[in-house]
């Protein structure tokens, strides 16, 4: 690690804040996993966060593992590794890699769906509460699992987040393997959208002449060839469609870890970071209080800080699923541009976020019906709940 002469490393401003006499009690608390003695002040809650009564996971206590909808392989298996000791940081990594693997999954790690010049750029961020401390990458190409890349930037550097040709970097030097991350379907998906973009020289389908009437292409046969030779393995996941996905534990003892991965927005601008890798949006945690992450439109989560929004919410007494729907209060309440509302003056776009408190009460809310969420309960079994919608409808 950098440590020069000009820039105390946090060993030597640590013996410098000893020997001065300041008190370390508050670091030395959180690394203990110990609630501080005084909370910092809360925010309010935004003023119309209905009531919606007591929620499924309001009263869960013990250990638990967290995901949006597309997880329940995810949970099971970070809370199958969080039981045998592992820290709930890494185990959420564990996770998730069960879903980057997923050449089904068309929003997270291989099979994600490209930006517009058809390459795949992933995004994903970790946290771990007893250290308060974090690790993310963004626009990260060619390595299937940027989560376990996160964790290493975590665990490895004295930074937060590494993007692009950096990641890369860092990914290679840690002994990630670079590889193709498109599939041959996200691939056929990208050249759809490419091709149906109008007056250019791409031939949109009609005004091709291929398939001649009556035939298979040669693309078509080898695609099929290709997906009747795969054969699924044992335990392998549930294929889904959708999905960023973000998962956060608590283990017996308290100490919450969480995580959020994914490609992105399809056919984005290249180089643009959505709210995964971003702490605070995409995910957060405190170990004194609990975690939260989000999936759904990216910028509108990063411009709200949602994730941070949901656990301090939680600090203020909330449940997990009011403090959901009170973050998702904010977004609405702050969706100001004209072309982000519809004639009823609410969001026309979807999010979904997730909430774990320390204690193992969770619980998920999403703006308009449709999110789900998994969960593994403390007795190690696996569910998928419908979120709470803020909005019965549009
Ligand atoms: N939140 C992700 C992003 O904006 C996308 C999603 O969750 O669907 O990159």
């Amino acid at each position: 690690m950098r440590n020069s002469s000009s820039t105390p490393s946090v060993s030597s401003r640590r013996s410098f804040l000893a020997a001065s006499g300041v008190a370390l009690t508050g670091l030395a608390g959180s690394a203990a996993g110990q609630p501080p003695a005084a909370p910092p002040p809360r925010p309010a809650a935004p003023s119309g966060v209905p009531d919606k009564g007591p929620q499924i996971g309001d009263d869960h206590r013990g250990p638990c593992v967290i995901a949006s909808g597309n997880g329940p392989n995810a949970t099971a298996r970070a809370f199958e590794v969080m039981s045998a000791g592992v820290d709930p940081s890494e185990a959420v990594v564990a996770g998730v890699k069960l879903v980057e693997d997923d050449p089904n999954d068309t929003s997270v790690g291989y099979g994600g769906l490209p930006n517009e010049e058809g390459v795949v750029e992933l995004d994903a961020s970790v946290m771990h509460g007893p250290t308060h401390k974090a690790g993310a990458v963004a626009g990260l190409r060619n390595i299937k699992n940027p989560a376990a890349v996160a964790l290493r930037v975590l665990q490895r550097t004295d930074h937060v987040l590494l993007v692009g040709d950096g990641a890369l970097r860092f990914a290679r030097a840690q002994g990630f393997k670079e590889e193709n991350l498109l599939t041959p379907e996200s691939h056929a998906a990208w050249l759809r959208w490419r091709e149906s973009m109008g007056a250019d020289d791409w031939l949109n389908p009609e005004e091709r002449d291929w398939p001649r009437p009556g035939r298979k292409s040669l693309e078509e046969f080898l695609a099929e060839e290709q997906r009747q030779s795969r054969v699924p393995g044992d335990g392998e996941p549930i294929p889904f469609t959708w999905g960023t996905i973000h998962c956060s534990a608590v283990n017996a003892s308290g100490d919450v870890g969480s995580c959020t991965t994914t490609s992105g927005l399809s056919w984005k601008i290249p180089g643009r970071v959505g709210d995964s890798p971003i702490v605070g949006a995409g995910m957060y945690c405190e170990n004194a209080v609990g975690a939260a992450g989000s999936t759904g439109r990216g910028e509108s989560l990063i411009v709200n800080c949602g994730a941070f929004s949901i656990v301090q919410f939680m600090a203020s007494g909330m449940s997990p699923t009011q403090a959901c729907l009170a973050a998702l209060k904010r977004i609405a309440d702050n969706t100001l541009e004209k072309r982000l509302r519809n004639e009823r003056g609410r969001p026309n776009f979807n999010a979904s976020v997730y909430a774990l408190r320390k204690d193992g009460a969770y619980g998920g809310a999403c703006l308009y019906p449709g999110g789900s969420f998994a969960v593994t309960t403390s007795d190690g079994v696996t569910k998928v709940h419908p979120c709470v919608p803020l909005f019965d409808a549009m």
